[in-house]
C-alpha cells in the first residue's frame, strides 16, 4: 500500500484529535521532544471504534489508510506533540538509573467523553534517546496479545490501559528471528510510573519530584490537593489504587509477570502488558514468564510484591512528607505497616463475592482459604472452579467436583459452604446471577492466544485473533458454541512459557 496522504501532519477536521497536551505543557525537563520512525508499508490491523468513539475520534475517517498512517507513526494528527517520557525503575529488585521511553512516544491527550484526560501513545515507533541498545520496535505478536489481554481485562472490570489500534508497519524486526513489525496504539490515563518518581528522587532533584507529584494529584486525585499533608494523603491514594488494582487481579488468576516499579502506574491502572497470562489450575507458585527464573513476580507473591514497590514510591516523598527526616520515615512506615491487612480486606471482599457471599461474616477467609486449599490440592482450574459455583447452587455440582483431582475435598468444602448460605438473604437464582457477573466463563486462555497469534504472524491471518478477541470482550456471558474457548489446555508435560515483548 502506498500513502495516499501528502501532507506532513493529518488535517484536524479529518479526525477530530482534540489534543490538550498538558505533560508537554507543564512538565518540561521530564521529557524529550521525539519523532517515530517511518514504517514503509503501514497497515490497519485492528481498531477499535468503541474506544474511539469514546475518544471523541472520528472513527470512519480512521478507519482507513489515514489510520494506519497515524497509527504506525507517519503522519501525526494536528496538534499532536510527541514526545518520550523520562523514567527509572527498580526492576527484579536491581535500580536502574536510566530507562524511559525508549520504545514508545506521547502523541498527546485527549479528554473522552466521560471527562477523563486520556494518553495517545504509540508503542513500537522507534528508538528515542532512551532506547539503550534496543531498535524502539515492536514485533506483531507482542502488539496483539497487549491488545488482546488489556480489553480483556477492561471486559473484566479491571482497571487497565486500552488499546485503540494495532498498525502492521511492513517491516522486519529482529529478535531471535526476523518477525513482522507492529505498533500499538495504547490509551492511558497517564504513563506516570512509581519509576518516574525514582528518576528524579535518584538524582536529588527533589523540586521535580514534587512537582510530578503535584501534576499527579491534579491528574488523579484532585481530592487531596487540599489534605493536611497532601503528599502523604497522594501516597495513600496511589497505594489504595494499586491494593484494589493487585486484589483485582488476584481474583481472577492473573498474573502480570513483570511487576518493576516502571511497570507500576501512579494511576492504578494495570500498564505494560508483557509476559502476563492467566493461571489455568490453582497454584499461587504460577509463574508464565521465561525470565522471571527465580519466580519473584510468581501468582502469590504479587501483593507482597506491591507492597515492596510502593515502598520505593514512599522513599521518593520522604522531603515532601516532613521537613524531619526521621519523622518522615515514621510516618511512611506506620502507614505501610496497615497495608498488607488492606490488600486482604479488599480482596476477601471480591472472594466473597465471587462464592457468592453478601453478608461479612468472621469464618469467611477460611472458609475461602479451604477453598482455595482443596482447589491447589486437587489442581482444580481456577477460573472454572468459580465460574461452575452457580450451577452447584441450582443442585448440579458434578461440574465443580469434576474439576478436583480428589473430588471428595470439594464436598467436604461444598457442605460448609452451603450451611453458611442458608445465613444469606438473598435468594438462590439473584445469588446466582450476581456469581456469573463477577466469575468470568471467558479468559484468554494461554493454548487459545497462542493459537491466535501465531497464526497471525505465521500465516497472516487475523481471524482466529478476532474470534478469541470477540469472545474475551463478553467474558461473562456464556454462548453455546464457544465451550472450547473455556476450557484449559489439554495436559501437557511442558509448562506454558511467556516471553517478554522487547
Ligand atoms: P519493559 O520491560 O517492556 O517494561 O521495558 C523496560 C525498558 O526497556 C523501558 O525503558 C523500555 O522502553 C525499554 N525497551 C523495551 N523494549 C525496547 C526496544 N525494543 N527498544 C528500545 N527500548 C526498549
Ligand atoms: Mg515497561
Amino acid at each position: 500500500m502506498t500513502s495516499q496522504i501528502d501532507e506532513q501532519t493529518i488535517d484536524a477536521d479529518q479526525v477530530n484529535f482534540n489534543f490538550e497536551n498538558s505533560f508537554a505543557r507543564d512538565l518540561e525537563g521530564f521529557f524529550v521532544h521525539c519523532e517515530a520512525s517511518t514504517a514503509p508499508d503501514p497497515q490497519l490491523l485492528l481498531f477499535n471504534k468503541p474506544l474511539a468513539e469514546e475518544l471523541h475520534l472520528k472513527a470512519s475517517n480512521l478507519h482507513t489508510t489515514v489510520g494506519a498512517e497515524i497509527f504506525s507513526g507517519n503522519k501525526p494528527p494536528e496538534g499532536a506533540m510527541p514526545l518520550a517520557q523520562v523514567y527509572a525503575g527498580h526492576q527484579f529488585g536491581n535500580f536502574s538509573p536510566q530507562l524511559g521511553d525508549g520504545r514508545a512516544l506521547l502523541l498527546g491527550e485527549i479528554i473522552d467523553k466521560a471527562g477523563v484526560r486520556q494518553d495517545i501513545q504509540l508503542k513500537g515507533s522507534g528508538q528515542t534517546p532512551f532506547s539503550r541498545r534496543g531498535d524502539g520496535k515492536a514485533a506483531l505478536g507482542p502488539v496483539l496479545r497487549e491488545y488482546l489481554i488489556s480489553e480483556a481485562m477492561y471486559a473484566l472490570g479491571v482497571p487497565t490501559t486500552r488499546s485503540l489500534a494495532a498498525v502492521s508497519t511492513g517491516e522486519k524486526v529482529f529478535r531471535e528471528t526476523p518477525l513482522p513489525g507492529a505498533v500499538l496504539t495504547r490509551v492511558a490515563s497517564s504513563h506516570l510510573r512509581v519509576g518516574t518518581f525514582e528518576f528524579f528522587a535518584a538524582r536529588r532533584e527533589f523540586d521535580k519530584v514534587r512537582r510530578l507529584a503535584d501534576y499527579a494529584i491534579a491528574r488523579h486525585y484532585p481530592e487531596v490537593a487540599d489534605a493536611e499533608n497532601p503528599f502523604l494523603a497522594f501516597f495513600k491514594s496511589v497505594a489504595h489504587s494499586q491494593l484494589s488494582l493487585v486484589a483485582r487481579w488476584m481474583s481472577i488468576g492473573f498474573i502480570h509477570g513483570v511487576m518493576n516499579t516502571d511497570n507500576t502506574a501512579i494511576s492504578g491502572q494495570t500498564i505494560d502488558y508483557g509476559p502476563c497470562a492467566f493461571m489455568d489450575r490453582f497454584s499461587p507458585k504460577t509463574v508464565f514468564s521465561s525470565i522471571d527464573t527465580q519466580g519473584r513476580y510468581a501468582y502469590g507473591n504479587q501483593p507482597s510484591i506491591l507492597i515492596w514497590n510502593l515502598c520505593r514510591l514512599a522513599e521518593t516523598l520522604i522531603p515532601h512528607i516532613d521537613d524531619n527526616k526521621d519523622r518522615a520515615v515514621e510516618i511512611l512506615t506506620d502507614e505501610i505497616k496497615g497495608y498488607e491487612n488492606e490488600f486482604k480486606s479488599i480482596w476477601l471482599n471480591l472472594m466473597r463475592r465471587k462464592i457468592g457471599l453478601n453478608n461479612e461474616e468472621e469464618g469467611d477467609l477460611k472458609l475461602i482459604q479451604a477453598l482455595l486449599n482443596a482447589m491447589e490440592e486437587s489442581e482444580a482450574d481456577f477460573t472454572l472452579t468459580f465460574r461452575r459455583l452457580s450451577r452447584a447452587i441450582s443442585g448440579d455440582s458434578l461440574g465443580t467436583r469434576n474439576l478436583f483431582v480428589n473430588p471428595t475435598s470439594y464436598d467436604s468444602w461444598e457442605r460448609d459452604w452451603f450451611a453458611r448460605l442458608e445465613r444469606e438473604t438473598i435468594s438462590k437464582e439473584c445469588r446466582s446471577a450476581t456469581m456469573d457477573q463477577v466469575n468470568p466463563v471467558y479468559i484468554p486462555r494461554n493454548h487459545k492466544v497462542e493459537e491466535a497469534l501465531s497464526f497471525a504472524v505465521e500465516e497472516g491471518d487475523l481471524s482466529a485473533f478476532e474470534k478469541i478477541l470477540s469472545i474475551v470482550i463478553k467474558p461473562f456471558d456464556e454462548v453455546a458454541g464457544q465451550e472450547s474457548y473455556a476450557e484449559p489446555a489439554p495436559e501437557t508435560d511442558i509448562p506454558y512459557r511467556t516471553f517478554c515483548g522487547t
